[in-house]
């Protein structure tokens, strides 16, 4: 929509909050054009390259190019591994992959794709918060009288005493946020990079807190779903590695195949419909120093093929969803994408290959796979959570919306244009992996399940005192009840 009289103030003070400073002349021309709306701010500030003052000849040459505009180059064409998802998507309609970087990366790493990747993280969660509580953009919270709510980039914590100081970030400004009792305690654990809102009142220029707001997910979370078919979550398969339980893993296909327990766990196998594995599949080559000798199978294509071989176990009516890890053959960095033409072609025909996060959609039961690397970082942060109980991690993470608050811990973070790891819908299932520990639980209404390895313990892990639970299986009816079993050590 066009705005007509606008001045140059009210121009400036558009761009203000988007980040940007712009030179009262080029402000002045906006005016005088007659063009001026929020779009076409936006559109600037996407052309002025990383600029922070946005100067005349950016505005001229934009005005320029809106009379005459330049041919649009051809679109691409969708690379290959978009094209073979939505084929096997089409092949079966009861699963939607809803969300997931495959075939879309976009970032070089650049000094604008981190303000980019920010920026959005930013916007995603400041408009969640934002349904909850009115905020005010933090360069104007000063002038406000009484209670004042902002929200921003939690840019440092420290404390003096038996105070917590919170330096919070939006793209107009910076505040300090003034933390005492409770509200401390609840400071002490803040991440870093996560965006939280505060209500207090302004005193000198800082923002005495009454009130920590996280994103979090709704009460109820999205409402129950009643099903009446099984998921079973599986991850850190680590075919391949010395230390992979051959032996465990053929009871688990004995069991889905209705070959052992009694009436009632063969009657649970019958009703398993989808098998979800969270990343690690295979145990990849040179991921820590010394890994050859913990090796059983030295070759990444050989250890992808052992683990297709093993999949193919599977009964063909249960449709296999497989996300990547941090020690599978795709990037590093996340989100990371699905495995590339020449893996996913060894897998059966029921397997099909997601990024690291994905969002999928199982018969309308919203499911969001994550291998869970962030869980190390988020230890480390807060004493309180351990390895022993990865569900309490994960609420840690649906609290603050985000698969990987910390920005430069051990998890490294593409940045991407749009930050993927932002959890923009409530899930109904939210499954994570990596510590090879096992735990479920329900978060306001989220079913949250860490899904143990298949990889015994090895020397590496001996020498941290990393304790795994191996072969522990977890089943679960959405709407219904969670069944736990154990194929170590029986
Ligand atoms: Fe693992
Ligand atoms: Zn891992």
């Amino acid at each position: 929509m066009v705005i007509k009289n606008i001045d140059a103030a009210t121009v400036a003070k558009k761009f203000l909050v988007r980040g940007y400073n712009i030179d009262p002349k080029a402000a002045e021309l906006l005016c005088k054009s007659g063009l001026f709306s929020d779009d076409i701010v936006d559109k600037i500030c996407c052309v002025a390259n990383g600029g922070f003052i946005i100067e005349k000849s950016v505005v001229e040459e934009f005005l320029r190019n809106l009379a005459n505009p330049k041919p649009k180059p051809e679109p691409k064409p969708k690379p290959e591994v978009e094209k073979k998802i939505n084929e096997v998507k089409a092949s079966n309609s009861s699963l939607k992959v809803i969300k997931d970087i495959t075939g879309k990366s976009s970032c070089q790493g650049s000094v604008e794709d981190f303000l980019m990747y920010f920026n959005s993280r930013l916007e995603k969660l400041t408009k969640i918060i934002r349904s909850r509580v009115n905020t005010t953009p933090i360069a104007y919270a000063g002038k406000v009288k009484g209670n004042v709510s902002v929200a921003g980039l939690v840019n440092e914590v420290y404390e003096r005493g038996d105070r917590c100081y919170i330096r919070l970030e939006d793209n107009t400004g910076m505040i300090t946020c003034v933390a005492t009792g409770k509200n401390a305690e609840i400071a002490r654990e803040l991440l870093g990079d996560e965006v939280i809102g505060v209500t207090g009142v302004i005193k000198g220029s800082s923002l005495y807190a009454n009130r920590i707001i996280f994103p979090d997910i709704p009460i109820n979370g999205n409402g129950e779903k009643k099903k009446d078919f099984y998921m079973v979550f599986l991850s850190d398969t680590h075919f391949g590695s010395k230390e992979f339980l051959e032996r465990e893993w053929k009871m688990f296909i004995n069991w889905l195949n209705g070959e052992v327990g009694g009436k009632k766990s063969q009657e649970l196998a019958e009703k398993v419909k989808y098998i979800i594995i969270a990343g690690d599949i295979v145990d990849g080559i040179g991921v820590y120093p010394g890994q050859e000798d913990d090796l059983a199978i030295k070759d990444i294509y050989g250890q992808y093929e052992f683990a297709a071989s093993h999949l193919e176990e599977i009964p063909k009516h249960i449709k296999v969803i497989v996300s990547p890890g941090n020690h599978d053959a795709v990037r590093q960095a996340e989100p990371q994408p699905a495995f590339d033409g020449e893996i996913r072609d060894l897998f059966p025909k029921n397997v099909e290959h997601v990024g690291n996060p994905a969002y999928v959609d199982i018969e309308g039961v919203k499911v969001l796979i994550y291998h869970g690397r962030s869980i190390d970082d988020i230890i480390s942060k807060i004493p309180r959570l351990s390895y022993d109980e990865p569900q309490k991690v994960m609420e840690e993470i649906l609290k603050r919306r985000h698969l990987s608050p910390i920005y430069g811990g051990r998890t490294p973070l593409a940045p991407e244009k749009e930050d993927y790891l932002v959890i923009e819908d409530v899930p109904d299932v939210f499954h994570c992996g990596h510590i090879h520990t096992y735990g479920t639980g329900f978060y306001r209404g989220v079913f949250m399940v860490n899904s143990s390895t298949w990889q015994a313990q090895t020397d590496f892990q001996k020498k941290v005192n990393l304790n795994p639970m191996p072969g522990n299986v977890a089943v679960y009816r959405p709407g219904g009840e969670v069944v736990r079993l154990r194929f170590y050590g029986e």
